[in-house]
């Protein structure tokens, strides 16, 4: 966006601003050989033209002379005609454009101002917001991995402009009072002495662009409110806590900018069942003292069903026996981890007479006191 007789660099070589060197260099080949004066013998219109894509890959192509022409316009000493003109450096509240300061204090404060300048352009495509959702899951849900319908408020392109914020049909200009830039600057009065401060342009509120009429729908920001419905997969194996990112499904950006990300937040809801240790899953048997004594097979559930699982004669309560690949699905390599079993001991509260019998007989032999 140049301002009046400027050329734009960038327009000639037909690259966007944020074009990278490599972009730059594929621009110029090509143009070179399209424009070259032995392939257009006689051609005048041809010969400018290779001019002109030389002069622009000469700055273009080189990193401090494209910063140069980013922060002020142009490259070298004297600004092309057009520029500069203003009278003096006292009048309070007068207002420079983003050129006349580019000229005045362009040597004094060399790149480290135009950099911070550039980033505040509000012509430059910006990304849009990152966006953050919490996605609450069953344990059940994690091993199996799921696919989510989230209703994300957000910013999105204005579908009647296009992002434009112009109504369809009318022209957008370049704006007259800061000449695209967005901003204007004021040398101000303070008791430090005069210093200049820079604003936002009050006649195109930033944007550096003038449109004949706003768009109705989002009265030219560009971007509206809406509520979107995201497709969200979490994958098999998910853990508490995780940070998923989904790549551009966040706000829209502006001017032509990349639309931000949305990150998820998982939340795995504790199980009646199972714990979770990383990728294992915990959970607990109990069987009786003949049981853990003889040895039996008991029914361990698993998110796959139900598993059966030997216990050997002398398992002591406390032991952890464990089932191979019963766990959760591991994010990162192939596989699951494994099902971790405590084995309590049941004992029983009420017994019959004739279980009470055999108990003591039990004892008997054993060899040990009991009580009753
Ligand atoms: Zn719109
Ligand atoms: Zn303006």
């Amino acid at each position: 966006m140049a301002a009046p007789g400027k050329k734009d660099y960038y327009e000639i070589l037909g690259v966007s601003r944020e074009a990278s060197a490599d972009d730059i260099k594929k621009a110029y080949r090509t143009l070179t050989r399209k424009y070259h004066p032995d392939a257009n013998p006689g051609d005048k219109e041809a010969e400018a033209k290779y001019k002109e894509i030389n002069e622009a890959n000469e700055v273009l192509s080189d990193p401090k002379k494209r910063a140069q022409y980013d922060q002020f316009g142009y490259v070298g000493d004297m600004p092309p005609e057009g520029f500069g003109g203003f009278g003096g450096f006292g009048g309070q509240g007068q207002t420079f454009t983003q050129e006349d300061i580019g000229d005045l204090f362009g040597n004094l404060f060399g790149g480290g101002f135009g950099g911070r300048r550039r980033s505040a352009n509000p012509n430059a495509p910006r990304r849009g917001a990152d966006l953050e959702a919490t996605v609450r899951l069953t344990l059940e849900e994690a091993y199996r991995g799921v696919t989510r319908k989230l209703e994300i408020p957000r910013l999105d392109t204005c579908r009647r402009c296009g992002g434009s914020g112009a109504e369809p049909g009318s022209s957008v200009n370049v704006c007259p009072t800061c000449h695209g830039s967005g901003q204007i600057f004021q040398v101000v009065n303070t008791p430090f002495g005069q210093m200049q401060q820079s604003g936002t342009c009050p006649t195109c509120r930033g944007k550096g662009k003038t449109v004949d009429k706003v768009c109705t729908e989002c009265r030219g920001k560009g971007r509206v409110r809406r509520t979107a419905t995201v497709d969200v997969k979490i994958p098999a194996g998910a853990d508490n806590g995780m940070r998923l990112r989904v790549s551009s499904k966040g706000e829209a950006g502006v001017n032509g900018g990349p639309s931000g990300d949305l990150f998820i937040l998982t939340e795995v809801m504790p199980d009646a069942r199972f714990t979770r240790r990383d990728d294992d899953l915990n959970t607990t048997v109990e069987i009786t003292f003949p049981q853990a004594a003889l040895g039996c097979e008991v029914k361990v559930e698993t998110f796959d069903g139900i598993e059966k699982l030997d216990i050997p004669a002398g398992t002591q309560a406390g032991s952890k026996l464990r089932i191979r690949g019963r766990g959760m699905p591991r994010l990162k390599t192939k596989g699951n981890g494994d099902m971790n079993i405590l084995v309590k001991i049941k004992v029983p509260r009420t017994l019959t007479q004739k279980e009470r019998k055999l108990l003591k007989e039990l004892a008997k032999e054993s060899g040990v006191e009991t009580a009753g």
